[in-house]
């Protein structure tokens, strides 16, 4: 009831088509729920996202929510996340994720989550790291440890998009740490991001970790931009 209430005064709308929520719904309505151009890529052994890998860094596997198109309601959704401050809706996004994952997670085995971290000056400028964020509601989800503190970025360079792929490597190589990284021996990790699009900083993150003893990794974003 109070929630009825509340709404008369601050209505709850759907962040991609701003209609009014029903009590059930949170952040996003059914109809645009279910409209979200999903990837089942975990459910996609070699699948797109796992191939721009090849050659680069040795994931187990790797896939994403959803499809980023340009102009489309997937972006609309993390221009929400990255700039408008909507941090429920990031956790809200790992765990509507999470359950569909448990099988796969379960499968491989994996035992822990790590958000790819901001440079500290960027976390203080925005406040959060809806990574982060995105990777405790999986973890929620998931029941599975929230690893994020291991691993710390050192520069808090990002824009490599007009560089060619050799620089761009260069660029990134040694952006992130791994603390103490014993407790990540021999262990499987979830690598989380927000959006991937050349791979670049999964890329960097990833064989940090896979420098430590028996370390394997496998990686889950919000969304993928591939065509
Ligand atoms: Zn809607």
């Amino acid at each position: 009831m109070w929630q009825g209430i509340a709404n008369l005064f601050y209505p709850r709308l759907c962040v991609l088509c701003n209609s009014s929520l029903l009590m059930s719904e949170q952040h996003i309505c059914t109809t645009c729920q279910l409209d979200l151009p999903l990837t089942n890529f975990h459910a996609q052994i070699e699948n797109p996202l796992e191939k721009i890998f090849w050659g680069r860094t040795k994931l187990e596997r790797a896939f994403s929510f959803v499809y980023f198109k340009k102009g489309g309601s997937v972006q609309k959704m993390l221009h929400q996340l990255k700039y408008k401050g909507n941090t429920e809706l990031a956790e809200y996004l790992g765990l509507l994720y999470g359950t569909s994952l448990q099988q796969t997670i379960t499968d491989e085995n994996i035992k822990g989550i790590i958000a790819i971290p901001l440079h500290k000056s960027k976390f203080k400028k925005r406040g959060y790291n809806q990574s982060e964020l995105f990777a405790l509601g999986l973890s929620r989800a998931l029941q599975k440890d929230n690893l994020s503190s291991y691993v710390v970025r050192n520069k808090a360079t990002e824009t490599q998009t007009k560089k060619a792929r050799y620089d761009r490597w260069q660029n990134v190589e040694s952006i992130f740490s791994v603390l103490n990284p014993d407790g990540l021996k021999n262990k499987h990790v979830l690598l989380v991001d927000d959006v991937i699009t050349t791979g670049s900083t999964i890329e960097a993150c990833a064989n940090e970790l896979l420098q430590i003893e028996g370390c394997k990794v496998s990686v889950a974003s919000i969304a993928v931009a591939i065509r």
